[in-house]
Formats: structure tokens, C-alpha cells, sequence
């Protein structure tokens, strides 16, 4: 194996080694289109091993009071605040989004760990005295045993930390599989987990695709299922899962909706609907990728969002100045979205955008898209119905709130949708008809944080319990119910009746 490549090592037990003999496929910077690492493909018996050490963690670590676990957490948040930058640095490597993002990214991330130090109060139950004459009842919430998650590849930190340390701190095992496309920052985050005084086989990092997958979702000794990706491997995950009598939280794609409406400030909104449409090169599944212009907005907005549009600076994100824009995560998906727009133009759209054939000064091969708008998109345009998960924004125009929301409610999906407007009244009717499950008043992306459900609906989540807030804390327990009557001594006892007689 070349020298110059990143390893990237499973965790077993404790335990990080480097599989070989296996198949491997390759990580790149997308800036440059260099190959960095080369990600193993794990065999359903290396997830057996990660299972089973996870499994031997289980009891151990049940049996750890509450306040102990969350010690733990409150190290990891110090660790991860104190190797930030090298954070920030693996992530933009290895995903190619802009150093800003990235530190968004591991923020969110650290703020899930944050959350995560204070679920000992989450896991409080209740309890009523004199449920009935002398009888009391109390709740208490159990962790399930060893859980698995699977990530896309799109928030390297943020997403394998919306799973683990919920699971975790109500005291679960985990096994983690990253995307193959950026286990890098992962491992290193696992490190830091393990440098905080996390003990061996808790948290266990497993390696692959579609094969290790399967091996987990089929496992008997894995209880639960947490899946982000895209929405026909969701449904998937869901379906696999649930039949193999798991509970599964499974987060699908999107296309999520800004409408502009004729009185919203075009300064502010502007900016809104251009870092929901190219923040991250359009790879999130908060990416506001369709604009619907609402009546006169057409005259009032259009123009300056062109405008900006076309002055995104696209480049290479691992070296400074820093761009606007990053690249997408591989060539092939690079050469999805450039068809995408081809497709677009084809079937009626305008492109007052164009960002296809940038050339980049100094990353010749880096899988470079620039910002493009197509505007006029009709619903049935392939553009309209596909989650295109790249810096292409998708114009329609309606001429009134009631038409827009008809229109944003017809969507498969269902993650989030915006308006800005100053009018209260629309914000209101907005917010109580829209069909989805994270709204934005004059916000681009209302992703929730932490500390509330990212609440995806319809063809974008799979399951009961969202992931974050008290669902996810839900999710990874299971309830029991006791309630006790104490008698007297000698009262109601058998025994001392028997013996007397
Ligand atoms: P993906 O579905 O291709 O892969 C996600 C994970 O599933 C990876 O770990 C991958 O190894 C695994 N996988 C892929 N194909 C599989 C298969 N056939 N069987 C079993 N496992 C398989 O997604 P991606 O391209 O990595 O990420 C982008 C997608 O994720 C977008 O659709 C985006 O909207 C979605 N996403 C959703 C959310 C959310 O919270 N709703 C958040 C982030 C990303």
C-alpha cells in the first residue's frame, strides 16, 4: 500500500487495526481528486467481531451509574474543543467543503456531546405514590443493549455524533460504520472518545458498504438501527431492520422549499437562499433547493440573487484564500449533477447561472461544479423530482401563497421549508400548512440543534424517535413500569401463615 495514504483502522474491543485482504475503496480531497486513503470493505464476520465486542462492553457499562457516563462526556466535549482546528482540517480534507462549514460541522457535533452531558436528567422516570391504596408506580428508563449506526458522507463529525453519544451516555454499546467515502475524521473523533476514558468495546468502528451494512441490520445481538442517507437506502435500512425485530430511526433525502414572497426584505433574503442553495455545495438534505417566487418577487429578488449567484467564488477548500464553494464529494458524483443540469436545460429550464465547465487555477482535478440557477423548472421536470445534492438551485414561480404551498406540499420528501416575508399573517398560514417537519420563518435552514428533533417527514425519515432531544434519548431506552405494595411485617405472608398453622 502506498505510504503516503491515510490508514484507516477498524475498532474492535478497544482494539484499532488495520484489516487487510479485503476489497478497499478509495477516499479522495475533492479539491484535488487525490486519493488519500483507502477505505477497507468489511465482511459480515468483522462485523461480528465489532458486535461481540460490544456486546461484552454491554453489562459493564449498564451497570455504570448515569453521572459516571456523562463524566466521560464532559472530557470528550474538552478534547474535541481542544483539537478543533485538526477536526476542521480532517474534515474539509476529506469532504471538501470550505473551512467555515466544516467548523460548523464539528460544532454541531460537539454540541450533540454537550447535550449528551446532561441525559442523566432526561433519564430521570416518575413515580405517584398511592397509585392505589398503598400501592406506588414508578418509570424507569433501561438502555436496550448494542446499537449500530450507519452515515452518509455529506457532515463527516456532525452525524455519526447525532447517534453515538445519546446511545451511549444512556448505556448502550454502539458500533459505528461511517460512510467509505470519509471515515478519517470519524476515527479520529473515536480516539478522542477513547483518550476521554471511554472503556474498550463501548464505542466500536467498523469499515464498509453495502455487505457490512446488511451484516449489521441482520445481527441478533444488535438492537437498534440509526441510519442517515439517501432515501431508497432509508427505506431499506427501515424495512431490513424493523423485519429483524430492531428499532430503527432511518433519515432520507429531501428537496426542501424556499418561498420568497413579494414583501420579504431581498437584502436578508437573498442571503438566505443562497447559503440554503450552495452552503456545503448543495450536500445536505437542509439544502434549500428550490425557490418558489412569489408574484412580484420576481421583479424584486431575481435579479440580486442571480447576481450573487454568479459571483460564488468555486475552488479548492484545503489551502487559503479560501473559496465561497468547495467541490463535491467524488467525480462520478460531480458528473451526476453536470448531467442533472443538462437534463434541465433540456427539458425547458434556463440557466441565468451557469456554473458547468469551471476551471480551477492549481486543482485541475478536483470535481469542481460552480453555482448555477435553473430557473422556470416545471413539477414534472426531472430536476423537480430528483434530490440533486449539488450547487444547482431550482426556480418556480407561483402567483400566490396558496399556490406556493400547494406546491412545496405536492414534494415526496419532507425535511424543511422556509418563507421569507415581513407579513405575519403568511408566516403563520406557512407554518400551520405546510407539510414538513423543521420550518424557517425568514431562516434558510432551520435544521434543528441538539437539543430538539431533527424531524424529518414523509419520504425523508423512517421510523417513530427522531434522532437529537428527548426522542433520541427515547429512542435508545426502553421503559419499565413497577409498581409496589409493602405489607407489615408477618402481613399477607404467606410463609408466616403457613408456618403458625
Ligand atoms: P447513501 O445512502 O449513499 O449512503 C449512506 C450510508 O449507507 C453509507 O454509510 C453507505 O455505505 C451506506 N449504503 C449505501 N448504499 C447502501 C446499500 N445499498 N445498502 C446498504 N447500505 C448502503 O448516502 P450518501 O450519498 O452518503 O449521503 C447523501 C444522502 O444522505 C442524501 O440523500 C442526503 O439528503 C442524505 N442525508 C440525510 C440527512 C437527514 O437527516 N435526513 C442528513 C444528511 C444526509
Amino acid at each position: 500500500m502506498n505510504k503516503t495514504l491515510n490508514p484507516v483502522p477498524v475498532c474492535f474491543g478497544g482494539e484499532w487495526r488495520e484489516i487487510k485482504d479485503v476489497a478497499t475503496t478509495p477516499v479522495h480531497n475533492p479539491s484535488t481528486g487525490d486519493v488519500i486513503a483507502e477505505t477497507p470493505l468489511c465482511t459480515a464476520a468483522h462485523v461480528n467481531e465489532a458486535v461481540e465486542a460490544a456486546a461484552a462492553a454491554f453489562p459493564g457499562w449498564m451497570e455504570t451509574p448515569a453521572v459516571e457516563r456523562a463524566r466521560v462526556f464532559f472530557k470528550f466535549k474538552a478534547l474535541l474543543e481542544e483539537n478543533f482546528d485538526d477536526l476542521v482540517r480532517s474534515n474539509t480534507r476529506e469532504h471538501g467543503k470550505t473551512v467555515v462549514e466544516s467548523r460548523g460541522d464539528v460544532k454541531r457535533g460537539i454540541e450533540m456531546v454537550e447535550f449528551a452531558c446532561g441525559v442523566p436528567s432526561l433519564l430521570m422516570g416518575e413515580t405517584l405514590e398511592n397509585l392505589a391504596r398503598g400501592i406506588d408506580c414508578e418509570t424507569i428508563r433501561q438502555p436496550l443493549g448494542v446499537c449500530a449506526g450507519i452515515t452518509p458522507f455529506n457532515f463527516p463529525c456532525m452525524v455519526p455524533l447525532w447517534m453515538y453519544p445519546v446511545a451511549i451516555v444512556c448505556g448502550n454499546t454502539f458500533v459505528l460504520k461511517p460512510s467509505e467515502k470519509v471515515p478519517l475524521t470519524a476515527i479520529k473523533v473515536g480516539k478522542l472518545f477513547e483518550q476521554a476514558g471511554l472503556p474498550k468495546g463501548v464505542l466500536n468502528i467498523v469499515h464498509g458498504g453495502r455487505d457490512c451494512v446488511h451484516a449489521l441490520l441482520t445481527h441478533p445481538k444488535v438492537r437498534a438501527i440509526s441510519f442517515v442517507g439517501s432515501t431508497p437506502v432509508a427505506k431499506y435500512i427501515y424495512e431490513t431492520g424493523t423485519k429483524h425485530g430492531k428499532r430503527v430511526q432511518s433519515n432520507g433525502g429531501a428537496k426542501n422549499f424556499t418561498l420568497l414572497m413579494p414583501d420579504a426584505d431581498v437584502e436578508n433574503s437573498t442571503r438566505g437562499v443562497i447559503e440554503a442553495a450552495f452552503g456545503c455545495a448543495g450536500e445536505r438534505c437542509m439544502a434549500g433547493s428550490t425557490a418558489v417566487v412569489v408574484g412580484a418577487a420576481e421583479k424584486t429578488i431575481m435579479p440580486t440573487l442571480v447576481e450573487a449567484t454568479r459571483r460564488i467564488k468555486v475552488g479548492p477548500t484545503d489551502r487559503d484564500p479560501q473559496p465561497d464553494m468547495g467541490a463535491v464529494i467524488t467525480r462520478q458524483h460531480r458528473d451526476r449533477v453536470l448531467q442533472l443540469i443538462e437534463t434541465g436545460v433540456k427539458e425547458g429550464a434556463k440557466i441565468p447561472a451557469d456554473g458547468r465547465g469551471v476551471k480551477i487555477n492549481g486543482a485541475p482535478n478536483g470535481f469542481f461544479v460552480g453555482a448555477t440557477i435553473l430557473d422556470h423548472v416545471q413539477p414534472g421536470m426531472t430536476v423537480a423530482k430528483e434530490e440533486v445534492f449539488g450547487p444547482v438551485l431550482n426556480v418556480m414561480h407561483m402567483e400566490d401563497l396558496d399556490a406556493a404551498i400547494e406546491l412545496a406540499n405536492k414534494s415526496a420528501y419532507g425535511n424543511g421549508a422556509s418563507i421569507f416575508t415581513r407579513s405575519g399573517k403568511a408566516a403563520r398560514e406557512f407554518k400551520h400548512r405546510i407539510k414538513c417537519g423543521m420550518v424557517g420563518i425568514n431562516i434558510g435552514v432551520p435544521a434543528s440543534m441538539a437539543w430538539f428533533p431533527f424531524n424529518g417527514w414523509n419520504e425523508s425519515f423512517f421510523g417513530d424517535l427522531h434522532m437529537q432531544g428527548r426522542e433520541g434519548v427515547q429512542f435508545f431506552t426502553q421503559q419499565k413500569v413497577t409498581m409496589s405494595r409493602w405489607f407489615s411485617f408477618g402481613e399477607g405472608d404467606v410463609w408466616h401463615t403457613e408456618a403458625k398453622k
